[in-house]
């Protein structure tokens, strides 16, 4: 199994490099969530809106235990989301912390700046990647591109991106948008 070039997957597992947490957020999918901002992104989407989450050595890092930690402490949270950065350069590390988020019963989005069907590519080629997308429940994917840019699309930047119910999209090969599945419609965005 050898990793791409700009897929190269961080070997560490104990720990997760870090750009920053935001305890309480409202924007990054449905209920107050805890966004996990992951340091390292190879994607260089011009316009992006951290750069300082590009180099995988900036940041600082937490283990997962510390992570959970934080995340128990507040009952009120519906889920976690992971973003960045890019999180699937760290998906050996994110995995083990994805399958907590799930045993709590908890919901677990995850921004990618690759799409639907690069991170197929991905998975069949990397069992690390395969194994975090297993815990996944909603995909926000694709690079943030400017010139779709617009403020009105909730929970992505331009219009390109697409908000995956990544089960159901795992289970058919093939994209399928969150808003037009039921199997997540209690957390639905749109009503149909
Ligand atoms: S994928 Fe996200 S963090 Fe990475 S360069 Fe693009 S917009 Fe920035």
């Amino acid at each position: 199994m050898s990793a791409l070039p700009e897929e190269r997957l961080c070997e560490k597992i104990t720990t997760i490099r870090l750009s920053g947490i935001v305890d309480q957020s409202i924007v990054d999918g449905p209920g107050m969530r805890m966004t996990v901002f992951t340091q390292g992104c190879p994607h260089r989407c011009p316009g992006c809106h951290n750069p300082e989450t590009h180099s995988p050595r900036a940041g600082r890092t937490m283990t997962t235990a510390e992570i959970l930690a934080r995340f128990d402490a507040n009952p009120l949270l519906s889920g976690m989301t992971l973003s960045g950065g890019e999180p699937i350069t760290q998906a050996k590390a994110l995995a083990p912390l994805a399958k907590e988020v799930k045993q709590r019963n908890k919901s677990l989005w995850c921004y990618t700046g690759y799409t639907f069907e690069r991170l197929l590519f991905i998975a069949q080629a990397d069992e690390r990647a395969a194994e975090l997308l297993r815990h996944v429940d909603v995909l926000v994917d694709g690079r943030y591109e400017a010139k779709r840019r617009s403020l009105d699309l909730p929970y992505r930047g331009s219009a390109n991106q697409r908000i995956l119910n990544l089960p159901a999209s795992l289970a058919s090969g093939r994209p399928v948008l969150w808003e037009k599945s039921s199997r997540f419609a209690s957390t639905r965005l749109f009503k149909m």
